[in-house]
Protein backbone atom coordinates (compact mmCIF):
# COMPACT_ATOMS: atom_id res chain seq x y z
CA UNK A 1 0.00 0.00 0.00
CA UNK A 2 1.42 3.05 -0.60
CA UNK A 3 1.34 5.95 1.57
CA UNK A 4 -1.00 8.14 0.12
CA UNK A 5 -3.59 5.89 0.27
CA UNK A 6 -2.81 4.82 4.07
CA UNK A 7 -2.96 8.46 4.71
CA UNK A 8 -6.38 8.81 3.10
CA UNK A 9 -7.39 5.25 4.87
CA UNK A 10 -6.50 6.90 8.31
CA UNK A 11 -8.53 9.83 7.41
CA UNK A 12 -12.00 8.00 6.25
CA UNK A 13 -11.42 5.64 9.70
CA UNK A 14 -10.82 8.64 11.67
CA UNK A 15 -14.30 10.22 10.36
CA UNK A 16 -16.01 7.37 11.19
CA UNK A 17 -14.68 6.80 14.54
CA UNK A 18 -16.04 10.06 15.23
CA UNK A 19 -19.28 9.22 14.78
CA UNK A 20 -20.11 11.95 17.98
CA UNK A 21 -22.75 11.61 20.25
CA UNK A 22 -24.37 14.92 20.36
CA UNK A 23 -24.59 15.97 24.48
CA UNK A 24 -26.35 18.70 26.27
CA UNK A 25 -26.71 19.44 29.84
CA UNK A 26 -28.55 21.62 31.84
CA UNK A 27 -25.51 22.57 34.09
CA UNK A 28 -22.03 22.71 33.15
CA UNK A 29 -21.03 20.40 35.84
CA UNK A 30 -22.77 17.75 34.30
CA UNK A 31 -21.32 18.87 30.91
CA UNK A 32 -17.61 18.03 32.33
CA UNK A 33 -18.75 14.72 33.80
CA UNK A 34 -19.87 14.64 30.17
CA UNK A 35 -17.03 15.42 28.18
CA UNK A 36 -15.02 13.37 30.65
CA UNK A 37 -16.73 10.40 30.47
CA UNK A 38 -17.63 10.66 26.34
CA UNK A 39 -13.80 11.71 25.23
CA UNK A 40 -13.60 12.35 21.61
CA UNK A 41 -16.52 10.65 21.12
CA UNK A 42 -19.19 13.10 22.04
CA UNK A 43 -19.92 16.49 21.47
CA UNK A 44 -21.13 18.83 24.20
CA UNK A 45 -22.70 21.78 25.08
CA UNK A 46 -24.62 22.88 27.99
CA UNK A 47 -27.79 25.54 28.93
CA UNK A 48 -27.09 27.39 32.14
CA UNK A 49 -24.23 29.35 32.64
CA UNK A 50 -22.46 28.93 36.18
CA UNK A 51 -22.91 32.42 36.90
CA UNK A 52 -26.72 32.76 36.62
CA UNK A 53 -29.36 31.65 38.50
CA UNK A 54 -29.91 27.67 37.66
CA UNK A 55 -33.64 27.69 38.94
CA UNK A 56 -34.94 30.81 36.85
CA UNK A 57 -33.82 30.55 33.35
CA UNK A 58 -35.52 32.77 30.26
CA UNK A 59 -36.24 30.20 27.63
CA UNK A 60 -34.80 31.09 24.71
CA UNK A 61 -34.99 29.97 20.98
CA UNK A 62 -31.24 29.65 21.16
CA UNK A 63 -31.36 26.67 23.73
CA UNK A 64 -33.66 25.36 21.78
CA UNK A 65 -31.46 25.17 18.67
CA UNK A 66 -28.91 23.33 20.56
CA UNK A 67 -31.41 20.66 21.60
CA UNK A 68 -32.56 20.30 18.52
CA UNK A 69 -29.50 18.73 17.17
CA UNK A 70 -28.63 16.76 20.57
CA UNK A 71 -29.48 13.49 21.58
CA UNK A 72 -29.14 13.08 24.52
CA UNK A 73 -30.32 15.69 27.36
CA UNK A 74 -28.44 15.34 31.06
CA UNK A 75 -30.85 16.79 33.43
CA UNK A 76 -30.30 17.39 37.47
CA UNK A 77 -34.38 16.38 37.66
CA UNK A 78 -36.69 16.39 40.51
CA UNK A 79 -38.21 19.91 38.37
CA UNK A 80 -35.03 21.77 39.41
CA UNK A 81 -35.28 22.58 35.60
CA UNK A 82 -39.00 24.12 35.49
CA UNK A 83 -37.72 25.32 32.19
CA UNK A 84 -36.47 21.95 30.46
CA UNK A 85 -39.97 20.86 29.27
CA UNK A 86 -40.87 24.13 27.42
CA UNK A 87 -36.68 23.81 26.05
CA UNK A 88 -37.57 20.34 24.93
CA UNK A 89 -41.01 20.79 22.98
CA UNK A 90 -39.49 23.66 21.19
CA UNK A 91 -36.84 21.78 19.92
CA UNK A 92 -38.99 19.45 17.99
CA UNK A 93 -36.81 16.43 18.25
CA UNK A 94 -38.69 12.86 18.30
CA UNK A 95 -35.33 11.31 19.29
CA UNK A 96 -33.80 13.39 22.18
CA UNK A 97 -33.26 11.01 24.92
CA UNK A 98 -33.89 13.44 28.12
CA UNK A 99 -32.19 11.93 30.88
CA UNK A 100 -33.24 12.73 34.41
CA UNK A 101 -29.76 12.12 36.92
CA UNK A 102 -31.22 11.79 40.18
CA UNK A 103 -33.19 8.43 39.76
CA UNK A 104 -30.71 6.42 42.21
CA UNK A 105 -29.98 9.46 43.67
CA UNK A 106 -30.94 9.64 47.75
CA UNK A 107 -32.81 12.57 47.87
CA UNK A 108 -33.09 15.07 50.76
CA UNK A 109 -36.36 17.18 52.17
CA UNK A 110 -38.77 15.39 50.11
CA UNK A 111 -42.04 15.96 50.98
CA UNK A 112 -44.80 13.74 52.27
CA UNK A 113 -46.81 15.86 49.76
CA UNK A 114 -46.08 18.04 47.11
CA UNK A 115 -47.17 21.40 49.11
CA UNK A 116 -46.86 25.06 48.70
CA UNK A 117 -45.06 25.10 52.12
CA UNK A 118 -41.77 24.19 50.20
CA UNK A 119 -42.11 26.95 47.98
CA UNK A 120 -41.54 27.90 44.17
CA UNK A 121 -38.45 25.48 43.17
CA UNK A 122 -38.29 22.32 45.57
CA UNK A 123 -41.38 20.88 45.69
CA UNK A 124 -40.12 17.58 44.82
CA UNK A 125 -36.94 17.61 47.29
CA UNK A 126 -33.99 19.23 47.14
CA UNK A 127 -32.19 18.76 43.59
CA UNK A 128 -28.98 20.57 44.81
CA UNK A 129 -27.63 17.27 45.32
CA UNK A 130 -24.46 17.43 42.84
CA UNK A 131 -22.67 19.15 45.72
CA UNK A 132 -22.43 16.12 47.54
CA UNK A 133 -18.93 14.73 45.30
CA UNK A 134 -20.14 11.36 46.55
CA UNK A 135 -23.42 11.50 44.21
CA UNK A 136 -21.31 11.81 41.18
CA UNK A 137 -20.85 8.09 41.00
CA UNK A 138 -24.28 7.78 40.29
CA UNK A 139 -24.03 10.41 38.19
CA UNK A 140 -21.42 9.23 36.08
CA UNK A 141 -23.43 5.59 36.03
CA UNK A 142 -26.07 7.01 34.46
CA UNK A 143 -24.29 9.05 32.10
CA UNK A 144 -22.09 5.84 30.62
CA UNK A 145 -25.54 3.68 30.37
CA UNK A 146 -26.96 6.44 28.36
CA UNK A 147 -24.11 6.61 26.29
CA UNK A 148 -23.58 3.53 25.75
CA UNK A 149 -27.36 3.25 24.72
CA UNK A 150 -26.41 6.11 21.72
CA UNK A 151 -23.25 4.38 21.15
CA UNK A 152 -22.97 0.77 22.29
CA UNK A 153 -19.51 -0.12 20.46
CA UNK A 154 -17.78 2.50 22.76
CA UNK A 155 -18.88 0.73 26.26
CA UNK A 156 -15.33 0.06 27.64
CA UNK A 157 -13.93 3.24 26.31
CA UNK A 158 -17.09 5.05 28.25
CA UNK A 159 -16.72 2.90 31.56
CA UNK A 160 -13.20 2.92 31.54
CA UNK A 161 -13.21 6.89 31.24
CA UNK A 162 -15.90 7.08 33.62
CA UNK A 163 -13.67 4.84 36.12
CA UNK A 164 -10.43 6.85 35.89
CA UNK A 165 -12.50 10.12 36.36
CA UNK A 166 -13.90 8.39 39.71
CA UNK A 167 -10.60 7.48 41.17
CA UNK A 168 -9.58 10.69 40.86
CA UNK A 169 -12.59 12.14 42.73
CA UNK A 170 -12.42 9.88 45.25
CA UNK A 171 -8.79 10.92 45.77
CA UNK A 172 -10.18 14.28 46.30
CA UNK A 173 -13.00 13.53 48.42
CA UNK A 174 -10.64 11.97 50.84
CA UNK A 175 -9.01 15.18 50.41
CA UNK A 176 -11.66 17.35 51.11
CA UNK A 177 -12.64 15.61 53.71
CA UNK A 178 -9.82 15.84 56.09
CA UNK A 179 -9.52 19.92 54.75
CA UNK A 180 -13.28 20.10 56.44
CA UNK A 181 -12.88 17.47 59.39
CA UNK A 182 -11.93 20.36 62.46
CA UNK A 183 -14.95 22.29 61.04
CA UNK A 184 -17.97 19.25 61.64
CA UNK A 185 -20.75 21.00 63.51
CA UNK A 186 -20.24 24.19 62.47
CA UNK A 187 -23.15 26.17 62.20
CA UNK A 188 -23.97 28.46 58.98
CA UNK A 189 -26.85 30.14 56.79
CA UNK A 190 -27.27 29.90 53.54
CA UNK A 191 -29.20 31.86 51.50
CA UNK A 192 -30.86 29.24 49.66
CA UNK A 193 -31.32 25.88 50.32
CA UNK A 194 -28.30 24.54 47.49
CA UNK A 195 -26.16 23.45 50.18
CA UNK A 196 -28.08 20.89 52.37
CA UNK A 197 -26.06 17.86 50.67
CA UNK A 198 -22.26 19.67 50.92
CA UNK A 199 -23.41 20.45 54.18
CA UNK A 200 -24.86 16.23 55.17
CA UNK A 201 -21.73 15.15 53.66
CA UNK A 202 -18.92 17.52 55.36
CA UNK A 203 -21.20 17.54 58.95
CA UNK A 204 -21.57 21.58 58.77
CA UNK A 205 -25.25 22.46 60.67
CA UNK A 206 -27.32 24.75 58.45
CA UNK A 207 -29.06 27.11 60.73
CA UNK A 208 -31.20 28.39 58.60
CA UNK A 209 -31.86 30.16 55.37
CA UNK A 210 -32.15 33.84 53.95
CA UNK A 211 -35.20 33.37 51.76
CA UNK A 212 -37.91 32.28 53.95
CA UNK A 213 -38.83 29.39 51.24
CA UNK A 214 -37.03 27.89 48.46
CA UNK A 215 -37.31 30.49 45.50
CA UNK A 216 -38.73 33.10 47.84
CA UNK A 217 -36.79 36.84 47.96
CA UNK A 218 -35.65 37.71 51.59
CA UNK A 219 -38.09 39.73 53.75
CA UNK A 220 -37.54 42.28 56.14
CA UNK A 221 -38.89 40.13 58.82
CA UNK A 222 -37.46 36.89 57.78
CA UNK A 223 -34.27 38.72 57.72
CA UNK A 224 -34.53 40.17 61.29
CA UNK A 225 -35.03 36.89 62.75
CA UNK A 226 -31.91 35.77 61.21
CA UNK A 227 -29.93 38.57 63.43
CA UNK A 228 -31.66 37.09 65.94
CA UNK A 229 -30.77 33.52 65.64
CA UNK A 230 -27.15 35.03 64.21
CA UNK A 231 -26.43 36.87 67.68
CA UNK A 232 -27.76 33.52 70.05
CA UNK A 233 -26.52 30.51 67.34
CA UNK A 234 -22.81 31.28 66.89
CA UNK A 235 -23.15 31.34 63.25
CA UNK A 236 -19.79 31.76 61.34
CA UNK A 237 -20.94 32.45 57.99
CA UNK A 238 -23.57 32.93 55.60
CA UNK A 239 -23.15 31.53 52.23
CA UNK A 240 -24.36 33.49 49.18
CA UNK A 241 -24.03 32.12 45.46
CA UNK A 242 -22.73 35.11 43.53
CA UNK A 243 -26.23 35.60 41.46
CA UNK A 244 -28.02 36.44 44.63
CA UNK A 245 -28.61 40.39 45.77
CA UNK A 246 -26.38 41.01 48.54
CA UNK A 247 -28.17 43.27 50.57
CA UNK A 248 -30.09 41.04 53.42
CA UNK A 249 -26.82 38.97 53.75
CA UNK A 250 -24.67 41.87 54.32
CA UNK A 251 -27.40 43.46 56.26
CA UNK A 252 -27.40 39.99 58.79
CA UNK A 253 -23.46 40.27 58.61
CA UNK A 254 -23.37 44.05 59.79
CA UNK A 255 -25.03 43.16 63.04
CA UNK A 256 -23.91 40.26 63.88
CA UNK A 257 -20.70 38.34 63.83
CA UNK A 258 -21.41 36.41 60.78
CA UNK A 259 -19.24 36.56 57.45
CA UNK A 260 -20.69 36.80 54.00
CA UNK A 261 -19.02 34.00 51.98
CA UNK A 262 -19.41 34.21 48.48
CA UNK A 263 -19.17 30.72 46.92
CA UNK A 264 -20.35 29.36 43.19
CA UNK A 265 -22.71 26.21 43.53
CA UNK A 266 -21.56 25.57 39.41
CA UNK A 267 -18.59 25.07 37.34
CA UNK A 268 -17.78 28.60 35.44
CA UNK A 269 -19.74 30.46 38.55
CA UNK A 270 -16.21 32.09 39.52
CA UNK A 271 -12.84 32.57 38.05
CA UNK A 272 -10.81 29.36 38.41
CA UNK A 273 -13.60 27.52 39.23
CA UNK A 274 -13.18 25.50 35.29
CA UNK A 275 -14.05 22.61 36.10
CA UNK A 276 -16.06 20.36 38.96
CA UNK A 277 -12.75 19.16 41.12
CA UNK A 278 -11.73 23.50 40.86
CA UNK A 279 -15.41 23.92 42.04
CA UNK A 280 -14.95 22.01 44.77
CA UNK A 281 -11.17 22.96 45.68
CA UNK A 282 -12.49 26.62 45.55
CA UNK A 283 -15.60 26.31 48.24
CA UNK A 284 -13.41 23.98 49.96
CA UNK A 285 -10.65 25.76 51.09
CA UNK A 286 -12.13 29.35 50.77
CA UNK A 287 -14.98 28.03 53.76
CA UNK A 288 -12.03 26.61 55.49
CA UNK A 289 -10.29 29.34 55.54
CA UNK A 290 -13.57 31.17 56.84
CA UNK A 291 -14.61 28.58 59.50
CA UNK A 292 -11.14 28.84 60.74
ZN1 LIG B 1 -32.71 25.21 44.71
Amino acid sequence: MNRLLCFVLALASLSLSRADVRVVTSLPDLADFAQRIGGDKVKVDFIVKGNQNPHFVDVKPSYMMKLKSADIFFIIGMEFELWAPQLVDGSRNANLNVVDLSRAIQKMEVPAAVNAGMGDVHRYGNPHYWLDPRNIRIVAGEMVDALTKASPVDEAFFRGNAEAYLKKLDAKIVEWQAQMKPFAGSRIITFHKSWSYFANWLGLVIAGQVEPLPGIAPTPGHTSELIQLCRQGNIKAIIVEPFYDMSAPEQIARSTSAKVLQLPTSVGGVDGAEDYIALMDHNISTMAATLR
